[in-house]
């Protein structure tokens, strides 16, 4: 995608643009595009959260259909730009942007959300994904915390020995949960005092997170550090990516300068 980039050529209209979202910098692009008459942008939500945050721009929410759909949905809206802002866990909707915006020559760029990194006094154990998690909790019942998705809590039917503390956006629908198992709905980011006071007061013994990077929700991490808790950290998948920028306003400065679709012969 780099090599494509060419100076920014006057446009008789506004460009579209799809920005692939779910997560605080599509918000935060969002705002930026909102009030630049250079885009008519669309945000795209994969429906996950009951009452998703308002948008200054256009939102359409659900799944495309699939990769060749979604190109599809890119030659109908002439779109002529996507940015990729969706959770560094959403692979598959970033697999089928590469490939749509392969397809049909529509630039692409990906706003890549750094890891966090252990340090001194973390004691993080890496699993492959939440199955694993919930093996490696260990036999004994311990009290565990589960920062996940919705999706991600069925795993845990699998070691029903444990009392959870689970926290999401939304109460989990369709999923079996795990039997001796309470629910917190609350929305980041969350502050390290009120982390703190959670995990002690709940004697949390091991929490499970995702790897999800940036500083909303990092203050468990920093609290379960503090009380020497255990950390099980899912590993992030490997995420197919366009241009990578590091944030909104990269991603808008990378807008400005983006091929013009018609110098693709598209
Ligand atoms: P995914 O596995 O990459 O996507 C699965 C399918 O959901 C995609 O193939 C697509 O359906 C649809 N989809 C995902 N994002 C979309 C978007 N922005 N707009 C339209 N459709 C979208 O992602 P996921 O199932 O949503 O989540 C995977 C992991 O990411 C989970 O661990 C979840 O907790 C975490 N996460 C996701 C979000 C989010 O907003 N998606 C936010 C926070 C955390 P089609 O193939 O039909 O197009």
């Amino acid at each position: 995608m780099d090599s494509q980039r060419e100076p920014v050529q006057v446009a008789r209209s506004a460009m579209r643009i799809l920005i692939l979202g779910g997560t605080i910098e599509a918000s935060e692009l969002a705002k930026l595009v909102a009030d630049d008459k250079r885009f008519d942008a669309t945000l795209s939500l994969a429906g996950r959260t009951m009452k998703p945050r308002p948008q200054p721009i256009a939102t359409r929410s659900g799944g495309f259909g699939g990769a060749e759909a979604l190109a599809r949905w890119l030659r109908d809206e002439k779109i002529e730009a996507v940015v990729d802002a969706t959770h560094p866990y959403a692979d598959k909707m970033s697999a089928n942007a590469v490939f749509a915006c392969g397809q049909t020559g529509v630039p692409l760029a990906s706003i890549v959300r750094p890891p966090w990194t252990a340090v001194p006094g973390d004691t993080w154990q890496s699993v492959a994904d939440a199955d694993a998690a919930a093996h490696a909790i260990g036999t004994r019942p311990h009290r565990v915390f589960l920062s996940l998705g919705r999706q991600e809590l069925g795993a845990f039917a699998a070691a029903p020995q444990h009392h959870y503390l689970g926290r999401s956006v939304d109460e989990p629908r369709c999923v079996a949960l795990p039997p001796d198992i309470r629910m917190l709905l609350a929305r980041g980011p969350f502050t390290i005092d009120a982390e703190t006071r959670l995990l002690r007061d709940e004697k949390i013994e091991v929490l499970v997170s995702k790897n999800s990077g940036g500083t909303a929700i990092y203050a468990k991490i920093a609290a379960a550090r503090t009380l020497g808790i255990r950390v099980l950290m899912i590993a992030r998948p490997d995420k197919a990516t366009g241009h990578p920028v590091a944030s909104a306003q990269e991603a808008i400065d990378w807008l400005h300068h983006a091929p013009p679709r018609s110098l693709r012969g598209v």
